[in-house]
């Protein structure tokens, strides 16, 4: 069952430890099949998504746009780069561009997102659980479990399939 978005802080919190010893011994013993494995979890999760009735990524975190992101979005909005920039952007500590604020502009009423055939990489691959040599990027893993029920229950049912 997916943990409720009000839940979801706490059962991370508390989870966050126990995740953190995991993922530290996945790094040292990659299983041969981890990406295999994690794109079934992935696929299996997703499945019985539904990103609609949640939206929470989009409501509590942007993503980062690339230049190729800004290129894309700008001109399906008919706006100049710069201006699309100096509407929505800001440069963030890592010097990224990020949403100004959040929730993301780009989010409507119910939850969709109104520019979603161009949205940022970072959005479409969002919470990358499926991203090859998921072993590289478990400490943005252990973040994302704390906004996206879906990615809390693949790491349970990860830890579950694959014991360390
Ligand atoms: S937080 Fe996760 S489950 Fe919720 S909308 Fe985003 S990707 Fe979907
Ligand atoms: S661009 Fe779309 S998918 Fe990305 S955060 Fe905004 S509303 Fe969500």
């Amino acid at each position: 069952m997916k943990p409720s978005l009000n839940d979801l802080g706490k059962l991370a919190k508390d989870k966050h430890i126990e995740n953190k010893k995991y993922f530290d011994k996945l790094k040292k013993k990659t299983p041969k099949n981890l990406d295999y494995v994690m794109q079934d979890l992935h696929n299996a999760e997703f499945k019985k998504t539904d990103c609609l009735k949640c939206a929470n990524c989009c409501k509590t975190t942007g993503p980062l746009f690339t230049l190729a992101d800004i290129e894309r979005v700008s001109k399906y909005l008919k706006q100049k780069p710069q201006q699309f920039i100096e509407q929505n952007l800001r440069i963030d500590e890592d010097k990224d561009y990020v949403l100004q604020s959040v929730p993301c502009t780009f989010l409507d009423n119910e939850n969709a997102c109104m520019i979603y055939d161009v949205r940022p990489k970072a959005c479409r691959e969002f919470p990358h659980t499926d991203r090859k040599k998921f072993n590289q990027i478990t400490d943005l893993t252990l973040k994302n479990i704390s906004i996206c029920p879906a990615a809390y229950n693949i790491v349970e049912e990860m830890k579950r399939k694959m014991p360390m």
